[in-house]
């Protein structure tokens, strides 16, 4: 590798946007055989909002929001804070939480007063013990669609299913075309539920999905892949959630104004949030290394 060539590629990168940490990170990228994909926020924009709320009487679909704002309030995650903004947007009042339990992968626990409030996916439900089978046909159908279906309950019952939506990024589909020609396996990494990351996967084109993946297992699907003899693999990913996974492959890629964490983590950032970087950054990698040969 000829440090002159090394050079002209990272600036290349830069003015692209495109960042190597190293001169190593510009030369791994050129043979990497696997792209694993983080759902939210780098396949979708990782800003959802909410497309439907099922409700059982006598309870009212502002009841449903209402109490789910209330337990949402305190949760950093994307999905609280858009079931809070449209509480607000649709000037629904909501209790302060006094307690709450964020359950990783799963949703929150909260209480306001005397009353308890468990806002999250079926894995939770399950984990609670909760009967949701009055909102399983709702939830699925927003599944169906791509949306992500949490299930609001209330003192032990459940009064309402939320369904949340984060669109496809308009480029995320060509960029996982171009990783395809150019040889390169696409796996798309999430904690959502199996069929919501299905409709995400027919959008995008993503070869595989792994679904229903804790945080603290992201790591380790990475690790599990290269393990598997899927050549060199590259992470791409934005959040606090995907540092290590980001830390632990081949060449780590933080896409976007992603969390300080996840730049940390990487080998590579993508100034852009535009996906079609990644086949980019492996481009120019491919083209320094063949001025290298
Ligand atoms: P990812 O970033 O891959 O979507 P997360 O672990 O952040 O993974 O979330 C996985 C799933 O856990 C979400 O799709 C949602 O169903 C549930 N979840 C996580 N946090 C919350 C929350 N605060 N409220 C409701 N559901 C949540
Ligand atoms: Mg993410």
């Amino acid at each position: 590798a000829t440090p002159t060539a090394i050079m002209v590629g990272t600036g290349r990168g830069a003015r692209l946007g495109i960042l190597a940490k190293t001169a190593e990170a510009l030369q791994t990228a050129h043979d990497v055989k696997t792209v694993v994909l983080d759902k939210t926020g780098t396949i979708t924009q990782g800003a959802p909002e909410v497309t439907a709320i099922a409700v059982a009487a006598p309870a009212c679909a502002d009841d449903v929001l209402a109490a789910a704002a209330c337990a949402e309030a305190p949760s950093e995650h994307p999905l609280a804070q858009a079931v809070v903004a449209c509480a607000r947007k649709r000037g629904v009042p909501f209790a302060a939480a006094d307690d709450f339990r964020q359950h990783e992968g799963g949703g929150i626990e909260a209480r306001a007063g005397k009353t308890r409030i468990a806002v999250g996916n079926a894995r939770l439900m399950d984990a609670l013990k909760v009967d949701v089978a009055a909102f399983s046909s709702h939830a699925e159908a927003a599944a169906a669609e791509g949306a992500t279906p949490l299930f609001v309950v209330q003192d032990g019952r459940a009064i309402g299913m939320i369904a949340l939506s984060d669109a496809v990024k308009p480029t995320s589909a060509a960029a996982v075309r171009e990783l395809t020609a150019m040889g390169i396996d696409t796996v798309m990494l999430t904690g959502d539920n199996e069929r919501t990351a299905a409709a995400v996967q027919r959008a995008c084109g993503a070869g595989r999905v792994v679904a229903g993946v804790l945080p603290a297992d992201k790591e380790r699907e990475v690790a599990d892949l290269a393990r598997a003899g899927a050549g060199r693999v590259a992470m791409v990913g934005d959040g606090i959630n995907d540092a290590p996974a980001l830390a632990r492959a081949d060449l780590g890629i933080a896409i976007g104004a992603g969390t300080d964490i996840a730049m940390d983590a990487a080998d590579m950032v993508l100034m852009r949030s535009d996906l079609l970087d990644v086949p980019a950054a492996i481009g120019l990698s491919r083209a320094t290394m063949r001025i290298i040969k």
